[in-house]
């Protein structure tokens, strides 16, 4: 398996009109499933087509297995492609399919079979080589076109938005399985998509793109635990962005004040002022107001109560603003037009710019 590496690239279209990426740097370890994620049209594809030779860089270097392949043609590069569309010949068996890459470069049509065999075995798909892709359904499409990208054994496995086309559930399991093939054969891989549950679910390292430009890049957990902005924390997962004051550092530690409660969260380098924080939908915890309360605390009404069978969704309206909130405990739910302290727990906040 083989490294990528992006250096200061960028790639324009229609002659400078679009600028597709901007000046990106990145570093994917062998070995590593990666993920590019970001809303439609900020540089996904095109970064990936990139990497396989099907676009060219206007700026920089790309480097793959250490080696400069910035000039090299598609056909030079030890990489395949796994499309959203499947791109399965349709006049071809199953098996013909697979094993059409390896023939194409001259592999004996025996050796290729044999291989395409395989194949389809490690997808779990033995025995269906002889039917026609017409013949298979959506997910079991979509697992011959990994089978057919895994046969050229390439130094790199890219794959664009791969799932899309599937309904909810076998996406979830289609996703397990590309994942546990990759870990099992070690394979370097570049994994597109606009699903930030998705993205979470199967990456070693996430790249977070948005109009062009990384916005941030770290592990899953980095990045739903530490976003660096407001976009990040509304993009890996749900967030409600509330207005806020640091008032005070003490060390990696800083003291914020939000809507009169005070939180000590880490620090993450912003100055003394206005701040926002990221306030997850789990992380508030509500209480009924029983009769009078003098105690000076927040509070909202619940403008809306929802039950999903394991939790209750609310809506609530606060002097911090309008709140989504999820509640695990679904015994006791508070009614619509209730009145609700409302208290942060310490986990799922996160201080980031107002930007
Ligand atoms: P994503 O995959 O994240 O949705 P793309 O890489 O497809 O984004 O596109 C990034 C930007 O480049 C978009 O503004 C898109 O319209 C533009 N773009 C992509 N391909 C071309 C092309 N062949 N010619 C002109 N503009 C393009
Ligand atoms: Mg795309």
């Amino acid at each position: 398996a083989g490294s990528v590496v992006f250096e200061n690239v960028t790639k324009t279209y229609g002659l400078g009109a679009v600028t597709a990426i901007d000046n990106v740097s990145f570093t994917i370890n062998p070995g590593e499933l990666v993920t590019l994620l970001g809303p439609s049209g900020c540089g996904k594809t095109t970064t990936l087509r990139m990497i396989a030779g099907l676009e060219h860089a206007t700026k920089g270097k790309i480097l793959i297995g250490g080696k400069d392949v910035t000039q090299l043609p598609a056909t030079d590069r030890d990489v395949s492609m796994v499309f959203q569309s499947y791109a399965l010949f349709p006049h071809m068996t199953v098996l013909e399919n697979v094993a059409y890459g390896l023939t194409v470069t001259g592999v004996a049509k025996a050796e290729a079979h044999e291989k395409a065999e395989e194949g389809l075995d490690l997808v779990g798909l033995a025995g269906y080589g002889r039917r026609l892709p017409s013949e298979l359904s959506g997910g079991q499409q979509q697992r011959v076109a990994v089978a057919r990208a895994l046969v050229l054994e390439p130094e790199v496995l890219l794959l664009d938005e791969p799932l899309s086309n599937l309904d909810a559930k076998l996406r979830r399991q289609v996703r397990t399985e590309i994942r546990e093939l990759q870990q099992k054969l070690g394979l370097t891989a570049v994994y597109v998509t606009h699903d930030q549950e998705e993205a979470l679910a199967v990456s070693d390292h996430i790249i977070v793109m948005n109009r062009a430009v990384i916005a941030q890049q770290g592990t899953p957990r980095e990045l739903y635990e530490q976003p660096a902005s407001g976009f990040i924390a509304d993009f890996i997962g749900d967030a409600n962005l509330v207005g806020a004051e640091l008032v005070e550092v003490e060390g990696d530690m800083a003291h914020i004040e939000i809507g009169g409660l005070r939180q000590t969260l880490p620090h993450r380098g912003l100055g003394i002022g206005p701040v926002n924080v990221a306030v997850r939908p789990d992380a508030i915890e509500l209480s009924a107001v029983n009769g009078e309360s003098r105690q000076s605390s927040l509070k909202g009404h619940i403008t809306h109560a929802a039950y999903l069978g394991n939790q209750m969704q609310y809506s609530v309206t606060s002097d911090i603003g309008d709140l989504f909130v999820i509640d695990p405990h679904i015994d006791a739910p508070i009614a619509t037009g209730d009145e609700v302290r409302i208290g942060f727990s310490g986990r799922g906040l996160a201080v980031v710019p107002t930007d």
